[in-house]
């Protein structure tokens, strides 16, 4: 993390056209909004989160906001062959700010949502995480109509799937494998969760594996000498985890589960691990990926030959698999960047402190890519993410909302 420096010492043209934008009357007027329908931003936060979103389930929730998105005026609303919902603002020119907020949860199918408010506070699984981000998307849309603002660049709002866990970013990944999309958006704002206090704009990178050894098995006394595949997962793990890693770039590696054997008696059939690699640099991650694959390989090797030293004749039997489970690719803004400018600029006209920080959030297929892509909050407060006791506070939520807006406004111009 590092702290903002004030966007008026080193971007004053950026700085000075937020200035103008926010003092508009239709801007005014769109701040006033804000403010006024916060009720029926509330409401569509807990209708949204009262429909389950499970990894790969997203299907009803999207057809939700599809209706939404179609009530809003929103023109071309379409939900893609993986579940993401679109739908756009014209403007005039081919390149797109894009307004996207996750609308998958971490919660499975059948997890109860009891979604309640009390007082400014909302209760419930995702309600935050990221109701939040899903209110302000349509809070967007909904005053952009109303303050009648016309914006130079179009804007497409995305409502997209799979960011959570094993969704591994598939949504937005779609996104930009999209032809159209992918030379389409010029700049991708995207929100989630709650509050205003943040700039996701550098990338952290994953990549996840599960690592399976198997053999033969056998019992511990008349097959002994059999190649034991815990041996061999145990001897990867001895030389994989001597591994040296950089502290610059930040970088990464654990082993989280390891599962094998059926009984003491037993040389085991099978052995597995799951191994997460991270950084903010691909190439460590390569790197990282291919000290894995050798010291596996040396293992095996090694447990092949044991039969041998161990004074049995049987075959050399253990094989090793490694599977892909997880691949987040990492990426940053670059410090010249307009979006970044833009954000900073947006933050000193608001009075509003911020800090950049370093996440592993949908904005990473963007910035993967070389594209500018932010990730911030929706406004409000929020808390308890991931956990059956999640809440946001509505209280605050127009800041959130007005940044924004200006950032959209700034960054595609507006026509006078
Ligand atoms: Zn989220």
């Amino acid at each position: 993390m590092e702290p903002i420096s004030p966007a008026s010492e080193t971007y004053p043209p950026v700085q000075e056209e937020v200035a103008r934008l926010a003092g508009t009357p239709q801007v005014r007027a769109a701040f006033d909004r804000f403010r006024a329908q916060e009720s029926q931003f509330a409401l569509w936060q807990m209708e949204a989160t009262r429909l389950a979103a499970p990894p790969f389930g997203e299907a009803t929730r999207a057809a939700w906001l599809a209706d939404r998105f179609r009530e809003l005026g929103l023109s071309d609303v379409q939900v893609d062959e993986v579940g993401n919902v679109f739908g756009v603002r014209p403007g005039y020119g081919s390149r797109y700010v894009a307004l996207s907020a996750h609308i998958d949860t971490v919660f499975p199918a059948a997890t109860p949502l009891n979604i309640r408010q009390q007082g400014s506070r909302l209760y419930g699984p995702g309600v935050s995480d990221n109701g939040a981000g899903i209110a302000a998307m349509l809070a967007l849309a909904s005053v952009l109509a109303s303050a009648r603002i016309a914006h130079a660049l179009p804007y497409v709002f995305i409502g997209n799937v799979g960011e959570e866990g094993e969704g591994d970013l598939r949504g937005m990944r779609h996104v930009f494998a999209t032809p159209h999309w992918r030379d389409a958006i010029a700049y991708s704002v995207i929100v989630d969760g709650a509050g205003a206090d943040t700039i996701v704009a550098e990338a952290l990178g994953s990549r996840r594996f599960e690592v399976i050894v198997r053999g033969p098995g056998g019992h511990s006394w008349s097959d002994f000498g059999a190649p034991n595949p815990i041996i061999a997962l145990s001897r990867t793990i001895e030389a994989f985890s001597q591994t040296p890693v950089p502290t610059t770039p930040k970088t990464t590696f654990n082993v989280g589960v390891i599962r094998g054997g059926t009984s003491v008696n037993s040389i085991p059939e099978s052995a597995s691990m799951r191994v997460d690699l991270r950084s903010t640099s691909m190439s460590e991650i390569d790197r990282l990926e291919r000290a894995l694959r050798t010291a596996l390989e040396h293992a095996v090797a090694a447990e092949n030959r044991a039969p041998a030293q161990r004074g049995t004749r049987r075959p050399p039997l253990v094989q090793s698999e490694v599977v892909e489970i997880g691949n987040r690719p990492a990426g940053e803004l670059a410090q010249d960047a307009r979006l970044l400018k833009v954000i900073r600029a947006v933050d000193v006209q608001l009075g509003n402190s911020a800090q950049v920080q370093r996440a592993s959030t949908d904005a990473n297929i963007p910035l993967s890519l070389g594209r500018e892509a932010i990730a911030i909050g929706g406004g409000g407060s929020g808390g308890g993410a991931h956990t059956l006791q999640e809440w946001f506070d509505c209280n605050g939520r127009d800041l959130g909302l007005r940044r924004i807006l200006l950032t959209m406004l700034t960054l595609s111009g507006v026509s006078e």
